[in-house]
């Protein structure tokens, strides 16, 4: 057996939320090794706002998320880059006249949340990880097997690497992760039969730094801002559908597409002149039943993932991350093992409840905007404008999708 390398934290996955993870343990006095199956390069970042030149995968970034990345450092090189404050919300339901509009000012805040592009998140995190002298990044690696050992902690075994040993080996390997399937950690499923298509609009009018939801009995459609110049006006579109509906929307050429999409989104934008580059993403619920076994963690999606009609995903991960990243330094002060059970149930304890309600609210709210009945449809009608009317709930509810309280 080759012999392994020792690290007190190995991290599977340098997506958002393992990036932000290695970057909130370096400097604790932790050796930290972070794998990741595809080559690890700091993205470029185009200069120009063009269609084509947007990354198609964008997240809407909570205040409480934007707080921890300042956290980590990185929200300056974010906010630096192009992204767009949203600082108004529209939702609305096709089949009625229920609409409900949320502003920023309403609860004192400077924005709703902020339209940033994945790259540039990825970005900001990578660049500082890349650098950091106690973490060891492997890649392009792929972990294979994990196993626990009977004297505490984690084997690893790797494609591209040698076998490392963990005392907390973290799954930050995505919704379909391997590290959670070969520790056999339990989840509840379903699948929504649903995909989002998602790329990037040019549209005629100005957005107003406002995301646009319409609820359509097929599924959400949301419109985010983007920067723009120019007089140029761009969305980022997240379309959940039915399966059966995706492929034909798919394989419409672009002038097709955008006619379907203005007539679903009711032109409240004008025209839209043009499409990027689609993409479908299946959409599937999955929450772990555990979070932790001893000397391992779930974190992010790889724990939980979640119907993106409110793009809550990444922001939960981030706080997953940030309360793992408290737990295991605080107990590495006290001389703690950072895979001790007891100080990974803590962060298990402070996660699941907020993360099984969002989920939970956002599984509600796709399947009462499906219901075709005509009482449903009136009582939500009526309960968005009544929720509109009642300051105190709306502020509450806008609090709540801020990750403020
Ligand atoms: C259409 C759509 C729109 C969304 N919009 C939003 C939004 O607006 N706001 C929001 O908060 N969230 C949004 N989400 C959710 C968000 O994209 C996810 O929550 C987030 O990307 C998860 O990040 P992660 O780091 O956990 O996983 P990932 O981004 O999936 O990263 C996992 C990493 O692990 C690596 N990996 C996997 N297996 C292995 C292995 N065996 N060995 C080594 N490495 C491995 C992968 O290469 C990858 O780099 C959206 C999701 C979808 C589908």
């Amino acid at each position: 057996m080759a012999d392994e390398q020792r690290f007190d934290v190995v991290i599977v996955g340098a997506g958002i939320a393992g990036s932000a993870l290695a970057a909130a343990l370096t400097g604790h006095g932790l050796d930290i090794a972070l794998v990741e199956a595809q080559p690890l390069v700091v993205p470029e970042l185009p200069a120009s706002c063009d269609l084509q030149g947007f990354d198609p995968r964008v997240s809407a970034l909570t205040p409480r998320s934007r707080v921890l990345l300042e956290a980590l450092g990185a929200w300056d090189a974010i906010g630096g880059y192009r992204h767009c404050p949203y600082r108004h919300m529209t939702v609305w339901d096709a089949e009625g006249t229920g609409e409900i509009e949320f502003d920023c000012a309403e609860v004192g805040a400077r924005a709703l949340g902020y339209i940033v592009e994945n790259r540039a998140i990825t970005r900001a995190l990578l660049g500082p990880v890349l650098a950091a002298p106690d973490i060891t990044c492997l890649s392009p690696v792929r972990l294979s097997a994990c196993s626990l050992l009977d004297t505490g902690g984690v084997r690893v075994e790797l494609e591209g690497a040698g076998p490392l040993q963990a005392d907390l080996l973290v799954a930050a390997d995505g919704a379909l992760s391997r590290v959670r399937d070969m520790l056999d950690f339990s989840t509840r499923e379903w699948d929504y039969g649903h995909q989002a298509i998602v790329a990037t609009v040019q549209v005629e009018n100005a957005h107003g730094e406002t995301a646009w939801q319409r609820f359509l009995p097929s599924g959400p459609l949301a419109f985010l801002p983007l920067p723009g110049e120019a007089g140029q006006h761009f969305c980022s579109i997240v379309w959940s559908l039915q399966d059966e509906l995706v492929d034909g929307l798919m394989s419409r050429d672009d002038a097709d597409f955008c006619v379907a999409l203005e007539e679903a989104f009711e032109r409240r934008l004008g025209r839209v002149l043009g499409v990027s580059r689609r993409y479908a993403f299946p959409l599937r619920q999955r929450h772990a039943v555990d979070y932790v076994q001893p000397g391992v963690a779930l974190v992010a999606d790889a724990a939980h993932t979640i119907h993106p009609l409110a793009g809550q995903g990444i922001n939960l991960g981030l706080q997953d991350v940030g309360v793992l990243a408290e737990e295991v330094i605080a107990g590495h002060e006290r001389g703690a093992n950072p895979g001790q059970l007891g100080l990974l149930r803590r962060y298990q304890r402070r996660r699941k409840g907020e993360n099984l309600l969002m989920m939970t609210a956002m599984d509600g709210f796709k399947r009462l905007f499906e219901q075709q009945s005509l009482p449903v449809r009136w009582l939500r009608n009526t309960g968005m404008r009544g929720v509109g009317r009642l300051a105190p709930v709306k502020q509450r509810l806008m609090r709540h999708a801020m990750g403020l309280e």
